[in-house]
């Protein structure tokens, strides 16, 4: 049998089966199948900021052009005890298909390397009820300390007469349901983001009040930047995981008692259990998730296969 429902619903589904800490089994009521207390720990994922910042039309792409340009940077924090490229920003020189995306460039930070680690556990054994999930994206204080260094090296580099010198032009992006509501493709989107957009092409001076006043609650982001503890709660505040959950079912040494998959997948102390999805890895990739867990998949498999291959 092979689980491949995910780094969230493959610990669960294995609590559900009975593997998993002994105890947290027993307070809801599971009888103990396979004791392995590394299920739905070590969930990993990377925390991440966004930011735009307001093109002049000499930068903007037209319309015309469906994809956004992309550019690239993976460097390395120099904090303490961290590995190389651990940080990672992109750029993209528009933040949506629409005319308020056009006037906007978009950055996204994250730590390609966090130490800090969440979990995943049942509230119910039954299986309509969706498990907990805790990110605790930001626990170990390096994480806190490599993003904002992130923020403050992202608005040095960009706050720059190459692309736009005012600083009230870089200001965090909110993924907001009223943000996403604006991102589906239809024509009454298209139009509000036309009038909107209208509203940025103002004198500078009031385009720097409509972004205070509209997108930040009345705060002015540079000063944010420049104030330690006002950068640490912004962080704390906006960080995000990027959609890459890794971890919760580890792949390890058998002998490791926080280990739940041995080295080919099998589920440690299970006769013929196998999990294949971005659940079995022991740390974040420095990259995307997508392509190391078809990877993984296709190695497990292959192994799996030469197995049944030499029994036969
Ligand atoms: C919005 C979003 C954007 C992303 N963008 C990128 C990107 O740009 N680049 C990149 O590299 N990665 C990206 N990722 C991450 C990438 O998609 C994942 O790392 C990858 O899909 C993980 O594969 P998986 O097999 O572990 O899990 P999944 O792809 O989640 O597959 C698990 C499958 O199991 C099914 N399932 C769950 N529970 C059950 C159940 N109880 N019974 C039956 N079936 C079940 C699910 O429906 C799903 O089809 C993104 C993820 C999201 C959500």
């Amino acid at each position: 049998m092979i689980v491949t429902a995910g780094a969230i619903q493959s610990p669960a589904i294995l609590l559900r089966a009975g593997i998993g800490s002994p105890a947290a089994l027993r307070a809801l009521g599971i009888e103990v199948a396979i004791a392995l207390p590394g299920v739905g720990s070590n969930l990993r994922d990377h925390p991440a900021l966004t930011f735009c910042q307001f093109l002049p039309p000499s930068l903007r792409l037209p319309l015309s052009r469906r994809r956004a340009s992309f550019v690239a940077l993976r460097y390395s924090s120099g904090v303490e005890g961290c590995d190389r490229s651990d940080m990672y920003i992109t750029s993209a020189a528009r933040a949506g298909w629409h005319r308020l995306g056009a006037r906007l460039g978009l950055y996204f930070l994250w730590c390609n390397r966090p130490f800090s680690a969440g979990h995943v556990s049942l509230v119910s054994p039954d299986p309509g009820r969706y498990p907990s999930v805790e990110l605790n994206l930001l626990e170990d204080p390096r994480d806190l300390e490599r993003m904002m260094a992130a923020v403050r090296m992202l608005a040095r580099l960009v706050i720059n007469p190459v692309l736009n010198a005012a600083p009230d032009d870089f200001f965090p992006a909110s993924f907001s349901p009223r943000i996403k509501r604006l991102s589906a493709f239809n024509r009454a989107n298209g139009f509000a983001a036309s009038v909107l957009g209208a509203l940025l092409d103002v004198p500078a001076k009031l385009r720097h009040l409509v972004i205070k006043q509209f997108l930040l609650n009345g705060i002015a982001f540079k000063d944010v930047i420049e104030d330690e503890q006002a950068l640490a709660d912004f962080v704390r505040r906006s960080v995000f995981g990027v959609w890459h959950p890794t971890g919760t079912c580890r792949m390890g040494d058998p002998r490791d008692s926080h280990a739940v998959v041995d080295p080919s997948g099998k589920v440690i102390g299970s006769e013929n259990l196998y999990v294949a999805d971005a659940s079995v890895m022991p740390r974040l990739p420095t990259a995307n998730t997508n392509i190391p867990t078809i990877m993984i998949a296709e190695k497990i498999s292959d192994a799996l296969l030469s197995t049944e291959l030499s029994l036969a």
